[in-house]
C-alpha cells in the first residue's frame, strides 16, 4: 500500500514524538522511583541509627526488654515505621507492630542476611506479617566490636508506589496530549508541505496527458518553487519541440500524400503497413487490403524479396518492376530504403515507386523501331547482294538473266530508297524542333486532289483503275502545310492503287462543317481483315508482308498519315470489308481568317 507524503509526515512525527516521550517517561519514572526509594531507605537507615544510639545500653539487656519494646512502640506511633530488634541469631526481641514472641526467626530474611555480613542492608519484599510490600533496612549492632544484634526498620512501599503511579499517569497523559498535538501539527505541516506537491502532481499529470499549455503556479520560495519552474521550462521546451516535430511531420505527410510517386511501407514480414494517396490510387488499396502481404496486393514477389534483402543487408536498393495494373502493363523503378531504429535494427522498409512506363515504352519502341528498320533494310540488301553475286558469278553473260536480275536489283534498291525516304520523313516529324518550324498556310484541297490525280495517272492507267473525285461545292482552304498534306493524300491514294485489283475504282470525296474539312479515300480493293484494322496505323505494321513487299510497301505509310493528320489538329479512321474495299476518312481544321499563320501546329508529338 502506498503511503501519501502527508501520512508519512504525520506518521514520522508521531513515531518520533512517541518514541522520545516514552523514553523520557520511562527514564523519569525510573529516576523518581529510585530517588524516592533511596530517600526512604536513607530514612530507614537514619532511624535505625537513631534507635541504636538512643537505646544503645538497654538494647540487648534481657531485663530491659519491655522498656525497649515500649520505646520503639512510642517512636513508631506517629509514623508509618516498623522497628524490629533482632539478636545475632535472628530471633525477634522486640517489634513495634507485632508481638515479638509471635514472630518467627528472621535469620533467612534477605536484609538480615545482608546485615549479618557486617553492612547496612536493604530489601524490598512482600511482608506476610503485615500483608503488603515493604522496604526494609537492617543495621548490624556491635558491642565491643562483636555483632550482638540487628536493628531492622521497615516502612510500607505504598506511598512510593502511589507516587510512582501518579507520576506514570502524568507522563502518560503528557504523551497522549503531545501525540494529539503532534497529529494536529503534523496534519497542518503535511497539508502545508504537500499542497505544492499535489498541485505539481495534478498539473504534471495533465501535461503528461497532452495539455502542454498547462503551467505550475506555486510561490513557496523554496525548492518546490525551483522544481515547479524547472518543470514549466521542460514543458515549454517539450511543447516547442512537439510543435516543431508536428510541423515537420505535417510537411512530410503533405509531401508524401501529394507526390506522384506511390510510397509503401512494408514491415519485416512483407505486409503493407502504410501507403500514401498515390499508392492507394495506383494499386487500388482499399482499407481492408492494408496490413496484407504485398504479393497478394501488388501481385509481384520481387517486391517482398527485395524488401527482405534490404532488411537483411540494411542497404538501400533499386529494382525495376513490371506489373499489370487494371489490364495495363506498368513499369516502375522501385527504390527501397531500410528504416533504421535508434537501436540499429530495421523492422520496416520504405519503397518508392517511380512510374517509368512512358520511358520504358519509348525505349521499347526505339528497340522495336531499330529492329524493324534493320530488318526492312536487310531484306532488300540481301536480295541485291544475292543477285549481284549471281551476276558476277557468270550470269552477266546471259543477257536475258542479266536483265531480269538487274530489274530485281533496281526494284529492291527503289524499295530501299522509298523506305529510307519514309524513315527520313518519320525522323523529321519526330523532331519537335522541325515540327515547330513547319509553316502553316492555306491549303486548297481541290488543287491537292488534282495534283494527286496527275501524279498517279500512270499508275492508275497501268492497272486500269478509275479515280473519281467528288469535291464539296464550296471547299474552304485548310489550315495546314501543303507539302505534308500532299504527302498524306499521296500515301492514302497510293495505298488504294496498290491494294485494289485492276479494273477497280477509287473515290476521293470531300465535305466540311463549320470547323473541319473531311476527306475520304474509298477503294474497291482487297480490304483489311477486322483483326488487323486496329493496328494498321502502327509503324511497320503490314497485314500481309509478302503482298506489301510485292507492291513496294514499307509499312510506314499509314503511320506517317496519322502523324500528319494529328499534327495539324485532325483525326483519321478506317473502315474496311475484306474483298470489298477500304475507306479512310480524315478531318483537318479549316483555315480561320482571324488566325495568323503560326509555325506551331496542334497535337504535335
Ligand atoms: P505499306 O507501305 O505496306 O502499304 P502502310 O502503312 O501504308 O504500309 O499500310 C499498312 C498496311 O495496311 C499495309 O501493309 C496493308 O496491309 C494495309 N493497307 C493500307 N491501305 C490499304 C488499302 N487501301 N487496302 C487494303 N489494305 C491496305
Amino acid at each position: 500500500m502506498k503511503l501519501s507524503i502527508g501520512r508519512r509526515i504525520i506518521f514520522s512525527f508521531l513515531l518520533l514524538t512517541t518514541a522520545s516521550l516514552s523514553f523520557l517517561g520511562v527514564y523519569l519514572l525510573d529516576f523518581f522511583y529510585q530517588k524516592n526509594l533511596a530517600t526512604a531507605t536513607a530514612h530507614l537507615v537514619t532511624n535505625a541509627r537513631i534507635i541504636e544510639t538512643t537505646l544503645e545500653n538497654s538494647l540487648y539487656d534481657r531485663e530491659k526488654q519491655q522498656q525497649v519494646n515500649d520505646a520503639i512502640q512510642k517512636i513508631t506511633e506517629s509514623c508509618e515505621l516498623r522497628v524490629t530488634i533482632l539478636d545475632g541469631s535472628g530471633n525477634v526481641l522486640a517489634d513495634s507492630w507485632e508481638r515479638a514472641d509471635a514472630l518467627d526467626n528472621h535469620l533467612d530474611r534477605q536484609e538480615v542476611q545482608g546485615a549479618l555480613s557486617g553492612n547496612c542492608a536493604t530489601a524490598i519484599r512482600y511482608s506476610g506479617t503485615v500483608s503488603q510490600n515493604m522496604l526494609y533496612a537492617a543495621l548490624p549492632v556491635y558491642q565491643k566490636e562483636r555483632l550482638v544484634g540487628i536493628i531492622r526498620t521497615a516502612t510500607p512501599l505504598t506511598p512510593i508506589e502511589t507516587n510512582y503511579q501518579t507520576t506514570r499517569f502524568f507522563i502518560l497523559s503528557a504523551i497522549c496530549t503531545t501525540m494529539l498535538l503532534t497529529i494536529l501539527v503534523g496534519l497542518y505541516l503535511a497539508h502545508r508541505h504537500t499542497r505544492p506537491i499535489e498541485e505539481m502532481t495534478r498539473t504534471a499529470k495533465r501535461i503528461a496527458d497532452g495539455a502542454l499549455h498547462m503551467r505550475i503556479h506555486i510561490h513557496t520560495r523554496d525548492e518546490f518553487e525551483v522544481l515547479a519552474h524547472t518543470i514549466n521550462q521542460l514543458t515549454s521546451n517539450l511543447e516547442d519541440k512537439i510543435i516543431e516535430s508536428n510541423a515537420e511531420a505535417k510537411k512530410s505527410a503533405l509531401i508524401l500524400e501529394n507526390m506522384d510517386n506511390a510510397v509503401l511501407l512494408l514491415d519485416c514480414y512483407g505486409n503493407i503497413s502504410s501507403a500514401n494517396h498515390s499508392a492507394k490510387e495506383i494499386f487500388q488499396l482499399t482499407p481492408d487490403l492494408m496490413g496484407r502481404h504485398s504479393i497478394s496486393v501488388i501481385g509481384a514477389s520481387t517486391l517482398s524479396e527485395t524488401a527482405q534483402e534490404v532488411l537483411a543487408t540494411k542497404c538501400s536498393r533499386s529494382v525495376n518492376l513490371r506489373i499489370r495494373l487494371q489490364h495495363t502493363l506498368k513499369t516502375f523503378e522501385v527504390f527501397f530504403a531500410p528504416i533504421l531504429q535508434p537501436d540499429g535494427t530495421v523492422d520496416h522498409v520504405l519503397s518508392v515507386f517511380h512510374d517509368i512506363s512512358a520511358l520504358q515504352e519509348i525505349y521499347d519502341r526505339q528497340v522495336e523501331f531499330v529492329t524493324n528498320a534493320s530488318h526492312e533494310l536487310a531484306t532488300p540488301l540481301t536480295s541485291i547482294k544475292g543477285f549481284s553475286e549471281t551476276l558476277l558469278d557468270g550470269a552477266l553473260d546471259n543477257p536475258e538473266l542479266c536483265r531480269k536480275f538487274l530489274t530485281i536489283i533496281h526494284a529492291e534498291s527503289e524499295r530501299m530508297a522509298r523506305l529510307v525516304k519514309d524513315l527520313l520523313q518519320l525522323a523529321k516529324l519526330d523532331n519537335k524542333e522541325y515540327c515547330r518550324q513547319i509553316k502553316l498556310e492555306q491549303v486548297d484541297l481541290k488543287e491537292i486532289c488534282a495534283a494527286v490525280r496527275s501524279k498517279l495517272a500512270p499508275a492508275l492507267a497501268q492497272k486500269n483503275l478509275t479515280l473519281r473525285i467528288a469535291l464539296a461545292d464550296e471547299t474552304a482552304p485548310l489550315r495546314a502545310n501543303r507539302d505534308w498534306i500532299m504527302q498524306l493524300m499521296m500515301n492514302l491514294v497510293e495505298n488504294a492503287v496498290k491494294y485494289t485489283p485492276p479494273e477497280g475504282s477509287i473515290e476521293l470525296k470531300t465535305w466540311q462543317d463549320a470547323e473541319f474539312a473531311f476527306v475520304s479515300v474509298k477503294d474497291s480493293g482487297i480490304g483489311i481483315a477486322p483483326q488487323d484494322l486496329p493496328f494498321i496505323f502502327e509503324r511497320f505494321y503490314r497485314t500481309d508482308k509478302a503482298r506489301s513487299r510485292a507492291v513496294g510497301g514499307s509499312g510506314i505509310g499509314l503511320s506517317l498519315v496519322r502523324f500528319i493528320v494529328e499534327m495539324f489538329g485532325g483525326s483519321i479512321t478506317a473502315q474496311s470489308q475484306p474483298n470489298q474495299g477500304t475507306t479512310f476518312t480524315f478531318s483537318l481544321p479549316l483555315h480561320d481568317a482571324a488566325k495568323t499563320d503560326t509555325p506551331v501546329p496542334k497535337n504535335m508529338h
